[in-house]
C-alpha cells in the first residue's frame, strides 16, 4: 500500500448485493440504494471489498477516480450514508468489520450427528396445521396449495384424536409458536370437545378457521364460549367478497361486537372487482385479504399482487439487515411448519412428497425428513432462477407456494 492512499469501505448497515447484470447498494436503515453497473471501476471494487483478505476496505486508485463517471457514483455512495473514503496518511491499512451471519450453535442440525431420534431437531418445528376433516365444497381448488386453507375433498375422513393429541403433546419440548386448525367444518369433528382442552394445556397461539358458508353460531357459541378470553385463542373465517351484501355477513358483525371475539374475516379475491368490493366495504372489522389464484386471473395478480422494481426499493420496505441475515439462511415463509391432512399425512410444503404419517412416525422423524429430506425450508430465493441472478432476492418475500401454482419463481414486474 502507498504511504497516502484513499481508503474506500461501506457501511455496515448496507446490504450489497451482486445480480448478474449489476450490483445493488441498500441502506438499511434509510433505505436509499445505488445500482451499479457490473464490470465497471466500483463494481470491481465492491466484489473485492466482500473478500476476506480485505478486511472490508480497498483502495481507490485516485486518478481513475476523477472519471466523470466514478467521481459522480462515489457521490451518490457518499450523499447516501452508503459508503466513504478516507484519506490514509499513515500507510497503515485501517479495518472495517462487515456484518457475516453466523447462526447459534444449538440451532443449527448436523445430518451425521443428528439422528432422527435426537431431542434437539424438534426444536426446529414451530408451526402446526391440524386439518381435521376435508372440505366437500370446491369452490376454491387446491387452494391449500396457495395458502393455509381447507383441502377440498369428498372424503368423510376424520383427523384421529388419538394421533393428533399425541402429536400435540411431544411437540412440548419444541418451540412451537402457532397451531392452526381448520377443515371443511372444525364444527363437526366428532372430538373437538376433546381437542379443545388439550390444546389449552399449551402455550402456543391457537388458529381456528371456519367457512362462512357453512358457520354455525350456536355451534360456535357451544364449543368455544369458554375460550372467548383466552388470548391464545383466536378465530377466522374464509369469506368470499360477493357475501359480503348479505345478512349473515352483517349476524357475523355483530356476533363478532356481542361477544368482543375479534373473529378475522379472511377475504378470499380473485379480480379486481372482489378486491374493490372488500377495500370499500370494511370498516373498523378485523380483516385479512387472500389473492386466489384461479387458473385464469394471472393480469390481476400482475396487476394488484406483483411488486415492482419501485414497490420493492419503496421507503416503505422494511427489511433489515437481520431479516437478510435470516433470509440467507433459509426459507422464512416455511421454515418450521407443518402440515397434517385428516389421514395422518405431513407435508413441510403440499409441493413436495409427505414426510411420514403420525400414525407410524415420531416428530423426530417427521422434522428430520423435512430439514434433510425435503427442499422447502432451506429453499431461498438466491437458490432459485431467475432470482438467483437478480440483485433484489433478498428484498422480496421468501420463495412462497403460488410460485409453485404459477410455475414460475419470478411473480414480479421486475425485468432484469
Ligand atoms: S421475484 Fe425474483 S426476479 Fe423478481 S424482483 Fe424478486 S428476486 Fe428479482
Amino acid at each position: 500500500m502507498n504511504k497516502k492512499s484513499t481508503i474506500f469501505f461501506l457501511e455496515p448497515y448496507v446490504h450489497i448485493s451482486i445480480g448478474k447484470a449489476e450490483i445493488l447498494l441498500w441502506n438499511t436503515l434509510n433505505k436509499k440504494y445505488v445500482n451499479i453497473e457490473n464490470d465497471t471501476y466500483f463494481s470491481e471494487r465492491i466484489k473485492k471489498i466482500r473478500s476476506k483478505k480485505n478486511c472490508g476496505v480497498i483502495e481507490l486508485d485516485q486518478s481513475i477516480l476523477l472519471g466523470k463517471g466514478n467521481k459522480k457514483t462515489l457521490n451518490e455512495i457518499r450523499a447516501k450514508y452508503i459508503g466513504d473514503i478516507i484519506e490514509n496518511l499513515k500507510g497503515q491499512k485501517p479495518v472495517s468489520i462487515y456484518p457475516i451471519a453466523k447462526l447459534k450453535t444449538d440451532f443449527v442440525v448436523n445430518k451425521e450427528s443428528d439422528s432422527p431420534e435426537g431431542k434437539k431437531i424438534v426444536h426446529l418445528l414451530n408451526e402446526i396445521t391440524l386439518h381435521l376433516n376435508y372440505y366437500a365444497d370446491d369452490k376454491i381448488r387446491e387452494g391449500h396449495k396457495q395458502f393455509i386453507y381447507s383441502i377440498a375433498d369428498k372424503s368423510t375422513h376424520e383427523a384421529v384424536f388419538g394421533q393428533i393429541s399425541k402429536l400435540i403433546s411431544d411437540s412440548k419440548n419444541s418451540y412451537l409458536y402457532n397451531c392452526n386448525v381448520m377443515g371443511g367444518n372444525i364444527l363437526q369433528y366428532k372430538s373437538l370437545n376433546n381437542l379443545l382442552p388439550v390444546l389449552r394445556e399449551h402455550d402456543f397461539l391457537k388458529s381456528f378457521y371456519f367457512h362462512f358458508e357453512n358457520f354455525n353460531f350456536g355451534l360456535f357459541e357451544n364449543h368455544f364460549h369458554k375460550y372467548y378470553e383466552d388470548d391464545k385463542f383466536n378465530f377466522n373465517v374464509f369469506c368470499f367478497p360477493s357475501a359480503i351484501d348479505g345478512t349473515k355477513y352483517q349476524e357475523i358483525l355483530a356476533f363478532n361486537e356481542k361477544h368482543d371475539i375479534k373473529l378475522n374475516i379472511v377475504f378470499l379475491v380473485q379480480s379486481p372487482g372482489d378486491l374493490k368490493k372488500v377495500t370499500e366495504s370494511i370498516s373498523n372489522n378485523a380483516f385479512e385479504i387472500k389473492p386466489y389464484y384461479n387458473g385464469n386471473n394471472i393480469g390481476f395478480f400482475r396487476k394488484y399482487v406483483f411488486p415492482s422494481e419501485k414497490e420493492i426499493l419503496k421507503d416503505e420496505n422494511d427489511t433489515s439487515m437481520k431479516d437478510i441475515f435470516a433470509k440467507e439462511a433459509f426459507n422464512i415463509l416455511h421454515f418450521g411448519k407443518i402440515y397434517v391432512t385428516p389421514h395422518g399425512e405431513v407435508y413441510s410444503s403440499f409441493h413436495e412428497e409427505s414426510i411420514g404419517n403420525i400414525r407410524d412416525s415420531t416428530l423426530q422423524e417427521l422434522i428430520y425428513n423435512a430439514i434433510f429430506k425435503r427442499d422447502i425450508w432451506l429453499m431461498r430465493r438466491n437458490k432459485v432462477k431467475p432470482c438467483k441472478d437478480c440483485v433484489y432476492n433478498f428484498l422480496c418475500p421468501p420463495v412462497h407456494d403460488y410460485e409453485f401454482v404459477m410455475k414460475r419463481h419470478n411473480l414480479c414486474n421486475v425485468i432484469f
